[in-house]
């Protein structure tokens, strides 16, 4: 039997008594840039990070911000996904999948796609060993595809049938 040892993040509702028995110093504003990202499903940028914390702490740098992000999801607090935008990060450190909205920009977080049979064939085709992988939707949002919110998606146009055979 194989037991399932998972490396997965602490549940998201730590505190900061558990922050300090992994080894990170609970520092204010390391404390702050947490609640701010976890307060959020907007996958926000650092920028976006950095601009929330101000209000709370005006004294922060940009610098710091970034800094103590990039630290928070090596230690697994966050998660980190680089996007066509730049950095962007998670307080959900669960596993899951994100849908992009290509007329609002928004991610959202999916379940994850449980079905293994992809990773198989790709382990089965490559010998690759296959550790995990991820899924990114791409589409438009409930809001985006209603009557009225019919905002057109400049994604990859569809071909159009001019090279028949
Ligand atoms: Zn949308
Ligand atoms: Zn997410």
């Amino acid at each position: 039997m194989i037991t399932k040892n998972s490396p997965a993040g602490p549940p998201a509702t730590e505190s900061g008594a558990t922050l300090r028995a992994r080894g990170l110093r609970l520092t204010t504003p390391r404390r702050i840039i947490l609640d701010v990202v976890r307060a959020t499903d907007a996958h926000p940028t650092a920028t976006s990070v950095y601009r929330r914390v101000r209000r709370r702490l005006p004294r922060v740098s940009l610098a710091t911000v970034y800094r103590n992000l990039r630290l928070l999801a090596a230690r697994g607090f966050l998660a980190e996904r680089a996007d066509a935008g730049g950095m962007r990060f998670d307080g959900n450190t669960l596993a899951h999948d994100h849908f992009t909205c290509l007329a609002c920009g928004r991610i959202y977080d999916v379940p994850p796609r449980a079905d293994g049979a992809a990773r198989a064939r790709l382990a089965s085709r490559t010998g690759f060993e296959v550790l995990d992988h991820r899924t990114e939707f791409y589409g438009r949002c409930g809001a985006c595809r209603g009557p009225r919110g019919r905002s057109p998606v400049k994604g990859p146009t569809p071909v159009k049938g001019h090279r028949r055979r």
